[in-house]
This record gives C-alpha cells, structure tokens and sequence, in this order.
C-alpha cells in the first residue's frame, strides 16, 4: 500500500513536536545496585481500596526493599469515568496506614520523585511523542469506527462464532487510503489510534512468568486500541509507555492482565522497550461451602480495606496475615522469631500460588489474636484508644478517663511465655473487658438450680472473709473453706461419682462470685480481676448483687 506514515503522522499529532530522544533524557536510566528492584503501585482511583491492592502492594513492596529498589505510585486515572473525587488521597492515606511506603511517585501534594508526572492523565503529551513515532513508523493508525459500526461487528463474529475483536477483515481501518482518512478527519470524526498487530494466532512461544511458570503464549492479532478518542492511552499502552520511561525492572500485578499479556509483549517491542519481568498474581479466594471462589465485592465485606479498620484489626495482624497467606514458610519463621520485624522475613515471590491465595477469616482471627497477645499494654491502650476514638467515642472516654485503671485492666495475662489470647479486634475489647467499667457491668442471670439465698449466703460469706491484701492462694482458700462450710464440695471427682450427693461444687461457689462481681460466667482470672477493681469497687459490685437478689 501507498501510504507515507510520515505525513499520517504530521495529520494525527500536529502539535507534537517532541521526539522520543528528548522524552528519554527526562527519564534516565536509576543508578541502583545490581539486582536491585523497581516495582510500583498502579491503581485506578475509583474509590474502593481492597485486600487485593493491599496483598499487590505488599509483594512488590518487600521485592523492591529487600533488594534496595525503589518502590512508587503511579496513579493509572486515564478511566475518568470511574474516578472518584478524593480517591486518590483515600488511595495513598489507605495504603500508608497498612505500612506502604513509597519512596516515589504521587503524594497528596504533588509529585515526588524526577520520572513523573506520576498521574497518568498528566502525562498525555508524552504518550503522544510515542503514538506519533509507532505512526510514522507503520506500527499504528487510527481508526473511525464508531459504535454502531463496532457492535455490528461484534453481532457479526459472534453469529459466524468467530474470535471477537478488530483484525483481518475486520479492520477496516487498517489499510485505508491517506485520502480516506483525510477525509474523515477534515469532518472532524473522532478517531482512536489502534495497534497494527503483525502477529497471529498460529504462532506460539515460551514466557517465563516469575509466579505462573513457563507458560506458552499465542501471539495477539487483535490491532487494540492505543489511544481513545480523548486522546487518553489505554492501559495497555500507558502500561508501556511509563513502565518503560519509568524502568520498572517487575511488573507485579494481577492475573486478570494475562489474556492481554501477548499484546503487551508484543507492544513493547514495537516500541524498542525493554520487556520488565512480570509477576502476575491469581486472584484471592475463599471457600463457599466445598468449592473456592474469587472474594467479591458485592458478597465479601472482608475484601475493602476499610472493614479491617472498622473490625479493629490492628495493622500488624493484617500485615501478618497476608504474609501468611502469601508464603507458607511465614508461620515457622515467625514461631521461631516470635519478636522480630516482620520485615525481617525473607518474602519470594517464587513462593506465591500461581491459582491465587485463600482467604481464611479463621485464620486471621487465630493470627490477629497472636500479634495482639504479643503486645504489651501499653500499646494495646494506644491502639485501642485509637481505634475507639473513631469507633466508639464513649468506649474511648471511659479508658482515657484512667489510663492507669485502662491499663492494668489490659496487662491482665499479658506477657510470659503463654500470654491470653482473648482478643483478635479491638471490636471485641469491649465485650472482654466492660464490666470494669459500671456502666458497662451487666446484671448476673444465676442458674436457677440455686435458691437465692444459697447465691445469697454465698456471696455474704465471701464479704465476710475478703480481702484484698490476700494472695492468689489464701484467697482461694477462703472460697473453698465457704464451699465445704455450705455443704458443696471441692472434690470434682467425687461430685462426678455422684452429684445427687452435694448441691454443687467449689465451681459454683466461685461462680457466683464472678457473677456478682463481674455480672458474667466468663471473665478473666477472678483473683485478678478483683485485685484490678480494688477493694471499694468489687465489695460494692457484691453488696449490690446480694440487694438485688
Ligand atoms: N491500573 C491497573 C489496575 O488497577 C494496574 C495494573 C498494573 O499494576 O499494571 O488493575
């Protein structure tokens, strides 16, 4: 065909003036050691911050960190569409509060780093340095298909159950004359710029994905769409062009770019970039009934972010958690590290399942119980008080109202080689440790195989002998002295041979007592919780009891 791509590309990109040379020496080369990695965050801002983008961030983060990389943001909002005003400073705040730290790229105020701008949108100039040079050279031309012409087609290949998609025939475009295209363009017809694929479906070859494997991959003949009639890329072309001027050395994103992947790899070398490696990573999915699913949006409230935050979930347990996810060899490492920076993990990519994590709510409750208990109280205070500042504001004014009091409450089975585990979320701070508080304290239900005045009589023994300066063990004496003194026994074994012989055991008596003093069955341990309370509170918790029955 007869065509001078030079002047097609003075006709489409008049105001380009820009070659590619100059747009390359704005972005030189990063002066990093050897193996280092240079990875980054791409999301589009639409409001939504998931487990996914955390799980993505994370894998590319420790990539570029454990190997003195550098990790940036890049705000892919060329899909103005979906954009949500504030979504990107929701993006960046979300993703800094689960310990994401980029050392480049788009800040709330601006750009941060030489290689930007990190907003794709503001980058359109230089996409159309690159367009215009793929024009000149063959590689691109534009196409003024419109809608109805493009659903035609579509009705078309599927009635015939052919591949969908803008190739062979029906690229109509592909090879039309200068003065066809003049034509439409004096009309002033919108056009979108598409990829002249020299490939085809008949041809295989091999790629090496660093989470998928050795893969074999059939070749795209589908001449895609580089730029929209906005003259905004589409991802697949921004993909290339700032991946490239960027030098990100690791692509680390999802799967779901895989059916795309050939024409990527083929973009790139029509551009003379150098292919970065690529690590795709399967979706996360959890189990429905026997079968596993991707989380979804609609049916998994666990997969936004923000659910981890409102739960209570503190930062470290979820960090923990996808680190447990991601690699299986997590959970030793942090058995025989029980006290060592998280990011002292060695993480590999290598270690990935290449079918995708599986979200296991149990299993971030048993991790978030173990980071919690690992804390000491001070910091469960601050991390709790923060949490209830924002969740729960009279919660938060009852444990500031006494840090001390908060505090000892919370050291309670704290520290040691066994410590409790009583708590996976701040959420469930209050149900544990409430009735310290007497707005909190709820009114006992006693089991109703007891007369009243048994708890009654009971209880007043206990007044009579307590003390609060009696340790654990002479307390307990005294609650066994009361059990056999009122008939009930302390020999469970004998009790077990046959209860009819007692009305009930020690085990009863004490929980009386804990009803009384903490209005529950279940409470921490009871001699503790009454040395927390004091004297005044946990005798008068027992009076009230003992009025009111
Ligand atoms: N904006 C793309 C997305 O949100 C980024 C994919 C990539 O990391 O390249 O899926």
């Amino acid at each position: 065909m007869d065509m001078d791509y030079q002047v097609l590309a003075e006709l489409l990109f008049p105001n380009i003036v820009e070659t590619v040379d100059e747009i390359e020496a704005r972005f030189p080369a990063r002066q990093l050691p050897e193996g280092a990695v240079v990875s980054r965050m791409a999301p589009s801002p639409t409001g939504f911050v998931h487990l996914g983008n955390l799980v993505q961030g994370t894998i590319s983060e420790r990539m570029c960190h454990q190997s003195g990389g550098v990790l940036f943001l890049r705000v892919e909002d060329t899909d103005a569409k979906r954009e949500v005003p504030g979504a990107v400073e929701v993006l960046i705040d979300t993703l800094k509060h689960y310990g994401i730290q980029f050392d480049e790229g788009a800040t709330h105020d601006g750009d941060n780093g030489i290689y930007g701008p990190y907003r794709q949108r503001q980058r359109a100039g230089i996409y159309h340095v690159y367009a215009k040079k793929l024009v000149c050279e063959g590689k691109a031309y534009p196409c003024f298909c419109t809608e109805e012409e493009l659903n035609a087609m579509r009705e078309q290949q599927e009635a015939a159950k052919e591949n969908f998609g803008y190739y062979g025939k029906y690229a109509i475009w592909r090879d039309r004359s200068l003065a066809d295209i003049r034509e439409k363009l004096d009309a002033g017809m919108p056009w979108v710029l598409r990829f002249r694929s020299t490939g085809s479906i008949e041809n295989q070859f091999k790629f090496d994905d660093l989470v998928k494997g050795k893969l074999t991959i059939t070749e795209n003949n589908i001449d895609h769409v580089l730029l929209k009639s906005d003259g905004i890329p589409t991802y697949h072309f921004a993909h290339a062009v700032d991946d490239h001027l960027m030098h990100t050395t690791h692509v680390v994103r999802g799967d779901e770019w895989m059916a795309t992947l050939p024409f990527h790899i083929q973009l790139f070398k029509a551009l003379g970039f150098k292919l970065p490696k690529y690590v795709h990573i399967g979706p996360l999915m959890k189990m429905d009934g026997a079968s596993k699913r991707k989380l979804s949006k609609r049916k998994d409230p666990e997969l936004a972010l923000t659910y981890y935050k409102a739960e209570g979930f503190p930062i470290a347990a979820v960090r923990e958690y996808i680190m447990t996810i991601l690699n299986s060899n997590f959970e030793d490492w942090r058995r025989a590290n029980p006290d060592a920076n998280i990011d002292d993990f060695k993480f590999s990519a290598k270690k990935l399942n290449p079918a995708g994590s599986l979200f296991d709510y149990a299993k971030l409750i048993d991790v978030s119980k173990n980071v919690i208990s690992r804390m000491d109280a001070q910091e469960v205070y601050t991390l709790l008080v923060e949490w209830a500042a924002e969740f729960d504001a009279d919660f938060a004014a009852r444990l500031e109202s006494d840090p001390d009091y908060a505090k000892s409450i919370l050291a309670i089975g704290r520290g040691g080689k066994k410590p409790r585990k009583d708590m996976a979320t701040w959420k469930e701070a209050k149900p544990y440790m409430g009735f310290f508080y007497d707005a909190y304290l709820e009114k006992p239900v006693f089991d109703e195989k007891f007369e009243k005045s048994v708890v009654r009589e009971a209880l007043n023994r206990f007044l009579e002998q307590f003390s609060i300066a009696d340790d654990a063990a002479v307390w307990f004496e005294k609650v066994k002295a009361i059990t056999t003194e009122m008939g009930f026994t302390t020999d469970m074994k004998a009790y077990k041979a046959d209860p009819s012989a007692f009305p009930g055991t020690v085990a009863d008596i004490s929980t009386f007592i804990r009803q009384a003093v903490t209005g529950k069955t279940n409470s921490p341990d009871l001699y503790t919780v009454m040395q927390v309370l004091g004297y005044d509170r946990t005798v008068q918790r027992i009076r009230a009891t003992i009025e009111s029955l």
